[in-house]
């Protein structure tokens, strides 16, 4: 069992805070995704798990066993990092097994191992190249399977994928899901790549500003942001929010429509994704700026009550710049935040 607990951890570097009060389980053989904006503190959190960093409070569980007194190397962890470092006077077949020959595993059980990975990354081929020959793809596939041939019960990556072109990030990725389910392992990803955090994560940890804002499945962090942060950062494009007046009753103002929303008082913030939009007879009035095909659908950025307002819609429909459309948000995905507190209201 490799369940890792993260409880009440902060960092602090000199008086700048990093991290604050930090609380997150990551269950045995979850797939964990820190996704957030640069300087979130993603990879500052992902080194006090590893052992790289010393957190200025709080303490770390792996396993059941506290670790964030021991050294990386008692944490029965494995590291992937954006920079790997793959050795490039070594083999393919030495750089894999470069952690089992420190560890003094027998001859046997290190090429066992070292077989089994490079077949698991599809890099069966090049054990005997020098891995300064090897293209960067090829480099951070050697440096995965370092990692896995460890056999840890927990794995720790930090963009591993960033220096990949975009077809062979796409490869990698699902490679890299697969591989990781078989192999039992529980795992911590550190992306700022929302594409890559859905499709890998069982759950993503949204960071923001040395805060975990939501902790959920990807399909639950894109339909049900906590926070206005969540749903301004997840989707591409990311949602639409215009400001909502109560006009009584559970009625909402928005944009001089009157649309149905939750019973407050107070005026909220209206949200809803682009594609969730669809021309209709009554709707929202919006003037297109600019029609963008993208084949599958149109991207369509209007300005609706002079706010920047986007819509995915159908790509057959025939609309120009300077048109008006009149936009149906679909009921059951309209979201409401406050924005006193930002967070989202049921
Ligand atoms: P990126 O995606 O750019 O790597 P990140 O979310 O991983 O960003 P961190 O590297 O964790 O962010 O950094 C969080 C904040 O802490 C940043 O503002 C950074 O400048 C600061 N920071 C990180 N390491 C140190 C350090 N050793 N000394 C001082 N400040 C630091």
């Amino acid at each position: 069992m490799a369940e890792i607990q993260i409880k009440n951890v902060a960092k602090r570097f000199g008086s700048y805070q990093a991290l604050h009060d930090i609380n997150l389980t990551i269950q045995d053989q979850e797939f964990m995704v820190l996704l957030g904006a640069s300087g979130c503190g993603k990879t500052t959190l992902l080194r006090i798990i590893a052992g790289l960093e010393t957190a200025s409070e709080g303490e770390v569980w792996i396993g059941g066993r506290r670790v964030d007194h021991l050294p990386p190397k008692d944490r029965g962890i494995a590291m992937v990092f954006q920079n790997y470092a793959v050795f490039p006077h070594l083999t393919v077949f030495e750089n894999i097994g470069f952690g089992l020959r420190m560890q003094k595993l027998p001859n046997d059980e290190v090429k066992r191992r070292v077989e089994r990975t490079a077949g698991l990354m599809h890099i069966d081929q090049l054990l005997g190249r020098y891995s300064g020959e090897l293209s960067g793809g090829q480099r951070q596939r050697v440096a995965v399977a370092r990692a896995l041939a460890m056999e840890p019960d927990v794995i720790l990556m930090d963009e591993p994928l960033s220096n990949l072109d975009a077809l062979l990030r796409m490869e990698m990725r699902a490679e890299l899901k697969g591989v990781l389910a078989e192999s039992n392992t529980t795992a911590i990803y550190v992306t700022h790549d929302q594409v890559e955090a859905m499709s890998m994560a069982d759950r993503i940890s949204v960071m923001h500003q040395g805060k975990i804002v939501q902790a959920a499945s990807p399909i639950e962090v894109y339909r049900n942001p906590a926070a206005e942060f969540v749903a301004g950062f997840i989707g591409n494009p990311p949602m639409n929010f215009l400001p909502a007046t109560p006009s009584g009753d559970g009625k909402w103002t928005v944009a001089g429509q009157i649309l149905d929303g939750p019973s407050r008082t107070t005026p909220l913030h209206f949200a809803i994704r682009p594609e969730d939009l669809r021309p209709a007879d009554t709707g929202l009035a919006a003037t297109v700026k600019v029609v963008e095909p993208l084949g599958a659908h149109l991207l369509v950025t209007c300005s609706v009550d002079g706010a920047l307002f986007r819509a995915v819609l159908d790509s057959d429909l025939n609309v120009r710049r300077g048109d008006t459309l009149t936009l149906a948000p679909q009921p059951d995905r309209v979201r409401w935040f406050d924005p006193e507190t930002t967070l989202a209201v049921a």
